[in-house]
């Protein structure tokens, strides 16, 4: 069983700052077509973990966090592509005090490793902030940053890849 942990906004989504509305949500190009085949082609299988500090400011609610999420399983649905679950962090220390679930902490991965009954180590992260490729090497997995040109990072990610249709052209030949 291989398991990817993707993050949310950069990487499956367009990064819209705090997006919560269903109206916003865009899939990034190069999203359909690579997950369909790091599923299908490799047998990865999906998780989300996703920080959403929106709720910790009061921008949003976590009913709307998950009907937000709910439509964007659904969209991925359509097109054969499973997500297990999406977890997110609803915290920021700043508001709501320190929490174990805000990447780069490791208590949501540790919760889905629980559930789904995988190794954190030997799953493959994917993000588009430091945070993101800080969680992956956290867990001592492979790393890879998606990059949108939209962050400044600093962790060294172990590929970069420009969109999901990407990535799996390189773990296809890895
Ligand atoms: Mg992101
Ligand atoms: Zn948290």
């Amino acid at each position: 069983m291989k398991f990817m942990i993707l993050d949310r906004d950069g990487v499956i989504i367009k990064d819209k700052h705090y997006v919560h509305l269903v109206e916003d949500l865009e899939l990034l190009p190069g999203a359909l077509s690579g997950l369909g085949k790091l599923q299908n082609k490799l047998g990865f299988r999906f998780v989300v973990v996703t920080n959403q500090a929106g709720i910790a400011r009061g921008l949003y609610a976590t009913y709307e966090a998950d009907q937000f999420n709910s439509e964007m399983t659904r969209r991925l649905g359509a097109f054969g592509i499973r997500v297990e679950k999406v977890y997110f962090c609803p915290h920021h220390p700043e508001f709501t005090g320190k929490c174990d679930c805000r990447k780069p902490k490791t208590g949501l991965v540790l919760q889905a490793a629980k559930e789904f009954g995988f190794n954190p180590s030997e799953c493959v992260f994917v993000g588009d902030k430091d945070s993101d490729i800080q969680l992956g090497r956290n867990c001592g997995g492979v790393t890879v940053l998606v990059d949108n040109k939209q962050y400044a990072v600093s962790v060294a990610p172990d590929y970069i890849v420009g969109n999901l249709d990407e990535l799996y052209s390189i773990l296809a030949v890895r």
